[in-house]
């Protein structure tokens, strides 16, 4: 029985906690190691059935920000090749931004909480956010909030008169007639990392878009701004 491979979220926590701890200083016994397993004993990731006994048990903490000091060139002690490729990459995307590391980390054990375990099918994997799943499906939570969408689609359409794709110009109710009318998702454009526990959702947190230019944004890594995005479409 395996437990499951270790996730973007799971290395984003383990990588901000090797900076503060260098596994060539401390032990599997070290309070930092006991809490961060503790912490990913409770995330919302991983299916209570998929987890076996010795999962993400100190031991494995400390093994995993181990497998970190091949990436760290600034470690010249024994070569240590064991890892995955995807270690590698939170590696590249995250080491020489600390500061991006640290509100990433920050916001997932803030929010950890309150996002519930994933439906099936619910989020395909390849819209996960760099950010990690417990971001995003908080992000997707937030932007579905049916009264917050609802009062957004509202006020656009008293100032407009039209629901218009912010990004593209897309206009639901003139390609589909009356099956389109009041139609157009909404796309949360808070940065993830500022996202926490007991924010509500303002109406300025969300844009009117087409679910093409909605898809399209989730699939940038990072999540582009409204702007920049729209830089791509001219
Ligand atoms: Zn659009
Ligand atoms: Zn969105």
């Amino acid at each position: 029985m395996r437990n499951p491979k270790w996730t973007r979220d799971e290395l984003i926590l383990a990588l901000e906690l090797y900076f503060r701890c260098k596994p060539s200083k401390i032990n599997k016994e070290h309070p930092e190691v006991v809490r961060l397993s503790k912490l990913l004993n409770s995330l919302p990731i991983h299916p209570q059935k998929e987890k076996y006994e010795k999962f993400r048990n100190p031991n494995g903490v400390y093994m995993k920000l181990c497998n970190f000091l091949r990436c760290d060139p600034t470690y010249h002690g024994k070569g240590l090749r064991a890892g995955s490729k995807l270690e590698e990459k939170i590696w590249s995307e995250f080491a020489a931004d600390r500061e991006k590391l640290q509100k990433i980390a920050t916001a997932i054990k803030e929010c950890a909480s309150i996002v519930p375990r994933p439906i099936e099918g619910d989020i395909p994997e390849y819209e996960e956010f760099e950010e990690g799943k417990i971001l995003t499906r908080l992000h997707k939570i937030r932007e579905r909030s049916t009264s917050a969408v609802k009062k957004k689609k509202e006020v656009v359409l008293r100032r407009k008169g039209r629901l218009l794709c912010e990004a593209c110009g897309f206009d639901f109710e003139k390609k589909y007639g009356n099956i389109g009318k009041g139609f157009a998702e909404c796309h949360h454009i808070k940065p993830l990392s500022d996202l926490r526990p007991n924010q509500k959702t303002k109406l300025r947190d969300l844009s009117i878009l087409c679910s093409n230019c909605h898809r399209m944004i989730h699939r940038t890594k990072p999540m582009l701004s409204l702007s920049e995005f729209r830089k791509i479409l001219r």
